[in-house]
C-alpha cells in the first residue's frame, strides 16, 4: 500500500459516512472505514470523492483560435467555415502546443479520462491527428485520450477526406465520427460511416441536429443503420440540439427510440447555447437538449465542453462542473435528484457513454480519485465547486488549494 485518501464521501453514496480508499500499485486497493497502512496519506476532510471527471467530447485541436477569427456579421454565424481558411497554417507544432494549453487546463479542472474529436481532411491531413496523438502519449501520466477521427468540413462534397480517415484508421483510430450538418448529402454521409464504422469494427460518435427545425433530423438516418447493424451500445450522437425544439412528448418518444437502440447523447451546453436560435434577433431560443428529460427517458448521457475559446464556442475554462451548472440554469433544473444527475453526467455516467470498464472508485480499478470542494454532488454542481487534488493512477497529478482570507491581527 503507497497511499490512503482518508475520510471521503464517494459520488455513488454521499449521504453515507466518509470512508478511507486505500491505493496499492496504482489501483485501488480497500475502501471502507479507518484504514490504516504503511502509507502517505491525505485526508479530504469529508469532502466529496469521484473517480475522475470525463471529458466526452472536446475539440482540442482547434481550441484556442477565437483570436485568429474574424468577427462575425450580424446575427448568422458559421463556425466551420471561419476556421476552414485557417487549416492551412495549422502545424503540428501548432495544434500541439494549443492542445496542450487546454489539455492542462482540463487536467487541473479534474479531468481523468477523455475522448476528443480530431479533425482530418485534405486541408488538415493527418497532422491533427499526429498531433493529438503525442499528446497523448505524453499525457498518459495524467489522462487517457482517445481520439475520434472525423471529418469536419463535408464528406461527400470534399474528395480525399474518406482516404485520408481510412489512413486513420488503419493507424489504430479508435473511434469514428461525423459532421452530416456540412456535408452537401447528409444522409450519404451518415451512410458512408456507418459502413467504415463496420469495415474497420470501431465505434460511432457523431456531431447529430443542431439547426431551427426539427423538419429534417439525421438521428431518424443514424437510429435506422444502429437499429439494421446492431450497433447498440457502440453510437453516441453528439448535441441533438433540435431535440429542445419539440414538446416534452414528442422528445420523449425520440428519447425512449434512441434508449432502445442503445444511442448515448452527449449533449453540449456552451456551443449549443451560443450556436442555437440565430434565426431570431429577439425571443432567442436556447436550443439546448434536457438531459434529466432524455436520463428519465432511459438515455445514457454525458455533459462536456465541446470547444474552448474558438468560433463554436468563445468562451470557456475547462470546467465540466462549470458547464453542469450551466446546463441547470439554462434548462431551469431544480432539486438536488436532477443536480446530482448532472454530477453523474461529468462522472459514472459518461464512462458508460464511453464504455470504459474500469473506471470508479471500486476496488481493482485504476485509482483514478479526484476529491472535490463539495460534500455532495449536487453542491458541486450548484456552487461549482472546485477540485483539490487529482491523483492518476495512485499519483498525485494535481494539488489546488481553497482561497485564503488574510484578516488583519
Ligand atoms: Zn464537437
Amino acid at each position: 500500500m503507497h497511499l490512503i485518501v482518508k475520510n471521503v464521501r464517494l459520488v455513488t453514496a454521499p449521504g453515507a459516512p466518509p470512508v478511507d480508499i486505500a491505493v496499492a500499485d496504482g489501483r485501488i486497493g480497500a475502501i471502507g472505514p479507518n484504514l490504516t497502512g504503511d502509507a502517505e496519506t491525505y485526508d479530504a476532510g469529508g469532502r466529496l470523492a469521484c473517480g475522475g471527471l470525463i471529458e466526452t467530447h472536446i475539440h482540442l485541436d482547434k481550441s484556442r483560435i477565437i483570436d485568429r477569427c474574424p468577427l462575425p456579421e450580424g446575427r448568422r454565424v458559421n463556425p466551420v467555415t471561419t476556421v476552414a481558411p485557417l487549416k492551412p497554417a495549422m502545424t503540428a507544432e501548432d495544434i500541439y502546443a494549443r492542445a496542450e494549453k487546454t489539455l492542462k487546463e482540463c487536467l487541473v479542472n479534474g479531468a481523468t479520462r477523455m475522448r476528443t474529436q480530431v479533425e482530418i481532411d485534405p486541408a488538415m491531413g493527418l497532422r491533427g491527428f499526429g498531433a493529438i496523438n503525442a499528446l497523448a502519449a505524453a499525457y498518459k501520466w495524467a489522462i487517457d485520450i482517445e481520439p475520434c477521427v472525423f471529418p469536419q468540413d463535408g464528406l461527400t462534397n470534399y474528395p480525399g477526406t474518406e482516404e485520408l480517415l481510412v489512413e486513420a484508421l488503419k493507424a489504430g483510430a479508435p473511434v469514428l465520427g461525423a459532421a452530416p450538418r456540412y456535408d452537401s448529402d447528409p444522409t450519404a454521409q451518415v451512410d458512408r460511416i456507418f459502413a467504415l464504422a463496420r469495415e474497420y469494427d470501431v465505434p460511432l460518435d457523431l456531431h447529430l441536429d443542431v439547426g431551427d427545425s426539427t423538419e429534417h433530423m439525421d438521428v431518424r438516418r443514424v437510429l435506422e443503420l444502429t437499429e439494421q447493424y446492431k450497433l447498440g451500445g457502440r453510437v453516441v450522437v453528439g448535441h441533438m440540439a433540435k431535440l429542445s425544439l419539440m414538446p416534452p412528448a414528442d422528445s420523449a418518444v425520440m428519447a425512449r427510440r434512441l434508449a432502445d437502440a442503445g444511442i448515448a447523447v452527449t449533449v453540449l451546453p456552451a456551443t449549443d447555447l451560443y450556436l442555437m436560435g440565430r434565426d431570431r434577433d429577439h425571443d432567442v431560443r436556447r436550443g439546448v437538449a434536457d438531459v434529466n428529460h432524455l436520463h428519465a427517458n432511459g438515455v445514457t448521457c454525458s455533459l462536456s465542453s465541446n470547444n474552448i475559446l474558438n468560433p463554436a464556442t468563445p468562451y470557456g475554462d475547462c470546467s465540466l462542473i462549470r458547464i453542469a451548472n450551466l446546463h441547470a440554469n439554462i434548462l431551469q433544473v431544480v432539486g438536488a435528484t436532477k443536480l446530482r444527475e448532472l454530477f453523474l453526467m461529468l462522472s459514472e455516467h459518461s464512462a458508460r457513454l464511453l464504455n470504459l470498464t474500469d473506471y470508479g472508485l471500486q476496488v481493482g480499478n485504476p485509482a483514478d480519485i479526484v476529491i472535490i470542494d463539495a460534500t455532495t454532488p449536487e453542491q458541486a454542481v450548484a456552487e461549482i465547486r472546485p477540485p483539490l487534488a487529482v491523483w492518476k493512477r495512485g499519483r498525485r497529478t494535481v494539488t489546488r488549494h481553497s482561497p485564503e482570507l488574510h484578516r488583519p491581527a
